[in-house]
């Protein structure tokens, strides 16, 4: 192989990984908007009783006997943490204080997202995918 045949290879290889990179990048953004259309058609959670009645509900089709205090706050949106030997879960806002934000935050907390040090990488490639999945459409993985 030449250094022009070389050159060609890099050059068809790089034009497939462009390609590539732009239908995930696009396919991203696409579930992006569905998760976030499904959030903001989902029922707003109105009081701290119904946001217990809610997460003891989700909570059970998960099997999770773990302790969650819940929060729920007038603006802002969902999050979770391990405080102690405990988890906190705080949902606010018109897109966090649904069943489906609820669903969200569980599914971290139950797959071990807060057990482990925060990693950027592994949040946005692996555990924040697979909690909007759950959370959005039920999908376990
Ligand atoms: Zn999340």
């Amino acid at each position: 192989m030449d250094l022009n045949e070389a050159n060609q290879y890099i050059n068809e290889a790089s034009k497939w990984v462009t390609r590539g990179s732009a239908v995930a990048g696009v396919s991203y953004v696409m579930a992006l908007v569905i998760v976030v259309g499904r959030h903001a058609l989902s029922k707003r959670i109105q009081s701290q009783a119904e946001l217990e009645e809610c997460v003891g509900e989700e909570k059970a089709k998960l099997g999770m006997t773990a302790s969650v205090m819940a929060y729920l706050h007038s603006d802002g949106g969902a999050y979770c943490r391990k405080n102690g030997s405990a988890y906190e879960m705080h949902v606010g806002g018109r897109l966090g204080a649904t069943r489906l934000g609820v669903r969200h935050e569980l599914y971290h907390i139950h797959k071990g997202d807060t057990d482990k040090p925060y990693s950027p990488w592994k949040f946005n490639l692996i555990q924040e995918p697979r909690a909007a999945a759950y959370g959005a459409f039920g999908l376990k993985f």
